[in-house]
């Protein structure tokens, strides 16, 4: 009965993708029939980020032998967030994802992260946090990209161990527009973003154990600076989670 229908679902999707033919997102040529967004050579072209990893920043490191586990960076200058965890190496073909998702609205490319989410799992522990408290957009942003990808990225998080993974609690709201972190020099992006994120509700993070979900990370300051509010706030311990990593800061 089951292999029945399972030749049946084949069976209509063929006859769809007949109908409607599909081409990568990235490469353009025809797909098949199992292939969904990417091809199989743009698919194997995602790298997922090389361990070991700075345990604060999620930055890939030489392997550890004697080393310490958190990088230069992360001991001369200590971020706010306590454990940091990324699925993906932020270069091609992933960044042309990402900007496609961003700026060309292509919300449903997402799903792509979802597969990488189930076939490279991390090393966080649902069970350690209260609370997923998602990145969250400037209104203005928000209408203009009509979703925000950090509140799917969390949502996409509880799929894979809906048991497990805590309440997506959006606590964070961004009060201030602000110019992409990765034009700025160091000085500018303190700026940039001092007072940019207010908490909804101050009550609700007093003692929590949050995990703080993001796309990318690219220079670390928003979720740096995410963290600083949520721990003036009184949260215990803010560890992140993006997809994917730049490895330049
Ligand atoms: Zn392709
Ligand atoms: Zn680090």
């Amino acid at each position: 009965m089951l292999g029945f229908g399972k030749e049946l679902t084949d069976y209509w999707q063929s006859f769809i993708r007949l109908i409607y033919p599909a081409n990568c997102v990235l490469c353009r040529i025809p797909l098949r029939l199992e292939e969904t967004y990417l091809c199989v050579t743009c698919t194997q072209k995602i790298e997922p980020l090389k361990a070991p990893t700075c345990v604060r920043c999620a930055r890939p490191m030489a392997p550890f032998g004697r080393q310490r586990s958190t990088c230069n960076s992360c001991r001369s200058d200590r971020p706010y967030y306590d454990r940091g965890f990324a699925l993906l190496s932020y270069q091609e073909p992933v960044s042309t994802l990402f900007h496609q998702i961003k700026f060309q609205n292509k919300v449903w490319l997402l799903r792509i992260f979802l597969d990488c989410i189930q076939r490279h799992p991390n090393s966080y522990e649902f069970k350690n946090y209260e609370m997923i408290i998602p990145v969250p957009l400037d209104s203005r942003r928000a209408r203009e990209r009509g979703f925000n990808q950090a509140l799917i990225i969390a949502k996409m998080l509880k799929r894979t161990d809906k048991k497990n993974t805590p309440p997506i609690v959006p606590l964070l709201r961004k009060v201030k527009k602000t110019l992409p972190q990765s034009q700025l020099r160091r000085e500018e992006r303190l700026n940039n973003l001092a007072g940019a994120f207010t908490i909804r509700k101050q009550r609700g993070i007093r003692g929590k154990q949050i995990l703080l979900v993001d796309d990318i990370f690219t220079t670390g300051s928003t979720i740096n600076e995410c963290t600083k509010v949520l721990k003036e706030a009184g949260a215990d311990r803010v560890d992140f989670f993006t997809i994917a990593r730049s490895h330049l800061s």
